[in-house]
């Protein structure tokens, strides 16, 4: 709900704007992770290695958590 007018790649940002939560594979915090709804999360690492497990299409990847799917790019 907010307006991002903001430029993306403001390099100070003293907000976090997102919860960063830790990869449920390999318990890292990356920059990055993917999330699940449920509140799984797997880092690019992970989901690298996994990939042939969680993902059958290369378009979505299925929670081993709660078995959802989610999108890739749904950022
Ligand atoms: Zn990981
Ligand atoms: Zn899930």
């Amino acid at each position: 709900m907010e307006t991002s007018s903001k430029r993306k790649s403001s390099y100070r940002e003293k907000r976090k704007k997102v919860r960063q939560a830790a990869c449920s594979c390999c318990k890292t915090q990356s920059s990055f992770n993917w999330q699940c709804r449920c509140g799984f999360a797997i880092c690019q690492n992970c989901m690298d290695e996994n990939f042939w497990g969680m993902s059958c299409n290369g378009i979505t990847w299925v929670c081993p958590d709660c078995g959802d799917s989610n999108g890739f790019g749904n950022q």
